[in-house]
């Protein structure tokens, strides 16, 4: 980068906040996408830390004035490539702008800087003794970058998806205007809904930078329960009826017994369900011990009539504990395997038969495509195994993949986003009208394509 750039940019943010050293700068050309398909960084590329909005919007007028791409950077924790600078140019790290402002308990409503991260919010929420249900799994991800990939999470079928929970934005346009989007406010439908384009926009479309969140009421009493079924489509033939009595469970997970045990022998723990090979980790929560007693049997009554082989209830609060400790660190045992772990949505009543042309492609490609996900929102992650990318084979079965969940009316990502990794397959499953719609969109908003671009819209 030019050397009058970088002294504009200390200008700005002062000395300090501008840093080109290439082992300073190391972590922030990364994410956690899978190795072999993380997208690799450009060269020439500086991070920029400022401290506030008025000083991002200069960032991105000088930006603009120069033509130099921007990514806007939360922790760094998503999935597909997205936070990835692939052309050199400015990293916006959102890091300084780390306050909770506010929980404010007779609206119900948190608000945060785009910087804080889920963790500072979740013990201020928590401290006052208040509930902020979406919990993706890893606690690092800032606040903007929770809105800018509508991030979903296990508890998604009780309490929906980050979307459901944010009623205010402040945002720097790309083009370096300060505004704000919706407020502390349940209802309101003055205009176009401007707030809702920027959720799950991957941060093409502006720079997230103050959000207030709806709160709730904190769960009296909570239950896990592990439902074996001998086969997946016992298992979630069980999913439609579960919910069909009434009780949401706070989540649904499907494991396959076989797969769940790596984890637990992994971690030197044991994975108590010992019969049937497929498992449905059902969590109840409800107001008070007599609720979640009582929605539990409402559950298992169901799932009596329908081929359960055994039920494990989490006796003590360290039994649950266990439970999601082998649930939630499935991925990071699996990882070191595995070439890309996708992320699709299927209608939730289609999962057994997807799950059966997944295991159909991967016999016809020789290998074991390992695949679970939250049931109860039809959102399952198969993990391509690391052979597959090392003969060569990764996108053909990638698409093969893609495919079977497009014929069931699914999508190619439920909760991780585009990024700059999906691209090509989303002409997959949105029409061409639509994807023009996107790119006129992102051309109001962002004229010079300064703004992350080859992000989120192919
Ligand atoms: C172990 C683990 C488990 C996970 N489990 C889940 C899960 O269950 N469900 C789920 O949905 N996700 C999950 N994730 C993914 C991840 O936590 C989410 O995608 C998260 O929302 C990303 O937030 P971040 O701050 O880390 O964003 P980053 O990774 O830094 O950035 C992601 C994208 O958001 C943009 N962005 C970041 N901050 C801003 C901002 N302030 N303004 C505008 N754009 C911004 C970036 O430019 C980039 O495009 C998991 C990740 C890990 C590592």
């Amino acid at each position: 980068m030019k050397n009058e750039l970088l002294t504009e940019l200390r200008r700005i943010v002062g000395d300090d906040w501008v840093v080109s050293d290439a082992t300073l700068i190391e972590s922030y050309l990364v994410d956690v996408t899978a190795l072999p398909v993380r997208p690799t960084p450009g060269n020439d590329v500086v991070v920029v830390k400022p401290a506030n909005p008025e000083e991002i919007s200069a960032i991105l007028r000088l930006a603009n004035e120069n033509l130099i791409p921007v990514v806007p950077r939360g922790g760094g924790t998503g999935c597909v490539g997205a936070a990835v600078p692939t052309r050199g140019g400015i990293v916006l790290s959102l890091e300084r702008l780390d306050r909770i402002l506010e929980v404010d308990r007779d609206n119900l409503m948190v608000v945060g800087e785009g910087g804080a991260t889920l963790e500072k919010m979740l013990k201020e929420v928590e401290a006052a003794d208040l509930l902020f249900p979406p919990h993706p799994g890893d606690e690092g991800a800032q606040l903007g970058g929770l809105v800018a990939c509508n991030a979903g999470g296990t508890r998604a079928v009780k309490y929906g998806v980050v979307r459901q929970y944010v009623k205010g934005l402040e945002v720097v346009l790309p083009t370096g205007e300060i505004v704000t989007m919706g407020g502390k406010l349940l209802k309101n439908n003055t205009g176009l809904d401007l707030m809702h384009l920027m959720i799950d926009s991957e941060g093409s479309l502006g720079i997230i930078t103050k959000v207030t969140f709806r709160l709730y009421p904190r769960f009296g009493a909570t239950a896990t329960i592990i439902i074996s079924f001998e086969d997946r489509h016992a298992a979630i033939k069980a999913v439609p009826k579960i919910l069909q009595t009434g009780v949401i469970p706070l989540a649904l997970e499907y494991v396959e017994r076989d797969v769940i045990e790596i984890s637990a022998k992994h971690l030197g723990m044991h994975w108590p369900a010992a019969k049937g090979n497929a498992h449905l980790i059902t969590i109840i929560t409800g107001s008070s011990e007599d609720d979640v007693y009582q929605q539990t049997s409402d559950v298992l009554k169901v799932c009596e009539s329908l081929g359960v082989v055994d039920t494990v209830m989490a006796e003590t609060r360290e039994e649950q504990a266990d439970i999601l400790k082998i649930r939630s660190e499935l991925y990071p045992v699996l990882k070191p395997q595995v070439s890309d772990v996708l992320d699709m949505a299927i209608p939730p009543a289609q999962i057994a038969v997807f799950l059966d042309m997944v295991d159909e492609i991967a016999r016809k490609y020789d290998t074991r495509i390992i695949t679970y996900g939250h049931a109860g929102d039809g959102n399952l992650h198969p993990h391509l195994p690391m052979e597959l990318f090392e003969r060569g084979q990764l996108d053909e079965v990638k698409k093969e993949v893609y495919s079977a969940a497009a014929e069931l009316g699914g999508v190619i990502t439920a909760e991780h986003g585009v990024g700059k990794i999906r691209l090509k397959e989303v002409p997959l499953c949105i029409d061409a009208k639509s994807i023009e719609l996107m790119r006129g969109i992102k051309r109001l908003f962002d004229p010079n394509d300064i703004l992350n671009p080859g992000t989120a819209i192919p």
